[in-house]
């Protein structure tokens, strides 16, 4: 589903250039739920932004479902993040004017899909995620938790190979995170979707069946447990 090979990445500041990830190697199956830890700074974020190519890396190769991201061109990368990558991210990022169900049929409108369609599959994953009831109210009646779960129903809209989620239940109370992780290991379990989870926190990571494990770039650690997930 995912490989990352011999990838390193700087980031360029003028003339000079800081190391950020060190000769990455690793692989991703479908149907796993991997869990990206380390502390703040160790190149987490930067990681997840190249495997979801918001990101061209320096060196190294970024496959998802066998093909080369990192190879495509602008208008490609463009399409091919719409119809096969989802991404979720810290502080939910949903539009403030659109109703819950709009923002989850939003990757749907650039694929030009049809306005019944969409608010079906719409109406459909908001069930699924426990808000099929806050469909029509704006982000800004929810609380976090609930904008999380719109968020999480929108990355899944387009039926992804894969999704990625930066510190998902960053912003969240620790009750409200356990609940967002039972959601994502729920998906993860019941409907195969494919999930790369960034946290700094190592009872999140425990919750995975994987942890990948970075320090000042280098994955120092990358471990298979069993019976995680409950
Ligand atoms: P994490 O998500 O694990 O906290 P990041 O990937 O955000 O780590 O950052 C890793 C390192 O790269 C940090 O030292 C950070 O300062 C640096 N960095 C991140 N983004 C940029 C950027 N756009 N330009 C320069 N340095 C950056
Ligand atoms: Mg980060």
């Amino acid at each position: 589903m995912l490989a990352v090979q011999r990838l390193s990445h700087s980031f360029r500041n003028g003339a000079e250039a800081t190391p950020v990830l060190h000769d990455l190697n690793f692989r991703v199956e479908q149907g796993e739920m991997v869990a990206l830890l380390g502390s703040s700074g160790s190149g987490k974020s930067t990681l997840l932004n190249l495997m979801a190519g918001l990101m061209k890396p320096t060196q190294g190769h970024i496959l998802i479902a066998g093909q080369a991201i990192e190879q495509m061109n602008e208008n490609r990368l463009a399409e091919f993040r719409r119809s096969h990558i989802g991404f979720i991210f810290q502080s939910y990022e949903l539009i403030p004017h659109l109703t819950v169900r709009e923002n989850v049929e939003l990757p749907l409108v650039f694929q030009s899909t049809g306005s019944r369609e969409r608010k079906e599959r719409a109406l459909a994953l908001l069930a699924q995620v426990g808000i099929g009831d806050k469909a029509e109210l704006f982000p800004s009646q929810l609380s976090g938790g609930q904008q999380q779960r719109v968020s999480i129903a929108r990355s899944l809209i387009t039926k992804p190979a894969i999704v990625f989620a930066d510190e998902p239940t960053g912003n969240l109370d620790t009750k409200t995170e356990k609940e967002i992780i039972d959601l994502l290991i729920d998906l993860n379990q019941n409907s195969g979707i494919t999930f790369v989870i960034v946290t700094h926190e190592h009872e999140v990571a425990c919750r995975t069946q994987r942890i990948l494990h970075l320090r000042d770039g280098y994955l120092i650690e990358d471990s298979r447990q069993d019976g995680a997930a409950g």
